[in-house]
């Protein structure tokens, strides 16, 4: 937590950390101004309409069901969001998309998605191919080289079919997607790796600006 946690606040952010065991989704979308959402366990599988796979990894008890509700609620408050890792997988399922359950038995010719926690969270593990006139493409463009970005990842899930009206903005030489967005006005923005961990060198830090700006913008 503490990487998200810097990541928001070097880029002129105020985090709030939200008990999902207190925080009611429609208060909390009344007194904030963008909703980041982090990484952390496997979305139940049955929320979109499938049987789990042997590899399943529950979540905290509550957390998908409390995390769905808060993201309806900050689309419905046209909130900014920015969602990374688990983020990304809670908002396309809650928004009517699917995910790939297990990578490493799911897809042909995996990449190495699941970087072991004994080595440094900011270790590289693959590229990204960053889809042109996206904003991503946007925010990326002066730390980029060829359309791509080096990034780390942590994880065995993906996004299989987006949510609708979402588009496709990165995805792994393996094509496991790893970034998309909600294209209009409102920042909605998504990736599969962790920016954060890299607050202390600034590869991403376009994308914690670009929030908080967003953020900040929406502030009465
Ligand atoms: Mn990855």
């Amino acid at each position: 937590m503490a990487d998200y946690l810097e990541a928001v606040k070097r880029t002129g952010g105020e985090p709030l950390e939200l008990d999902y065991h207190r925080d009611h989704p429609d208060g909390v979308v009344t007194r904030t101004a963008g909703l980041l959402l982090t990484g952390g366990g496997d979305v139940d599988p049955t929320l979109y309409g499938e049987a789990p796979h042997e590899t399943f990894q529950a979540s905290e008890p509550g957390r998908d069901e409390y995390e769905i509700a808060l993201i309806k609620a900050a689309v419905k408050a046209a909130l900014p969001i920015f969602a990374i890792c688990r983020g990304m997988q809670v908002l396309n399922v809650a928004l009517g998309g699917t995910l790939v359950q297990d990578i490493s038995t799911m897809v042909n010719g995996a990449a190495h998605h699941a970087t072991p926690s004994t080595e440094p969270r900011f270790t590289i593990a693959h590229e990204v191919w960053v889809a042109k006139g996206s904003r991503l493409a946007a925010l990326m463009a002066e730390k980029m080289d060829s359309d791509t970005c080096q990034v780390n990842s942590r994880h065995h899930q993906a996004v299989n079919k987006p949510a609708p009206g979402w588009e496709i903005t990165g995805t792994a030489p393996d094509g496991v997607i790893e970034a998309m967005e909600h294209p209009g006005d409102v920042f909605r923005m998504a990736v599969q790796w962790h920016p954060e961990n890299f607050w202390r060198t600034g590869e991403f830090r376009p994308l914690f600006e670009a929030f908080i700006d967003a953020a900040r913008s929406k502030a009465v």
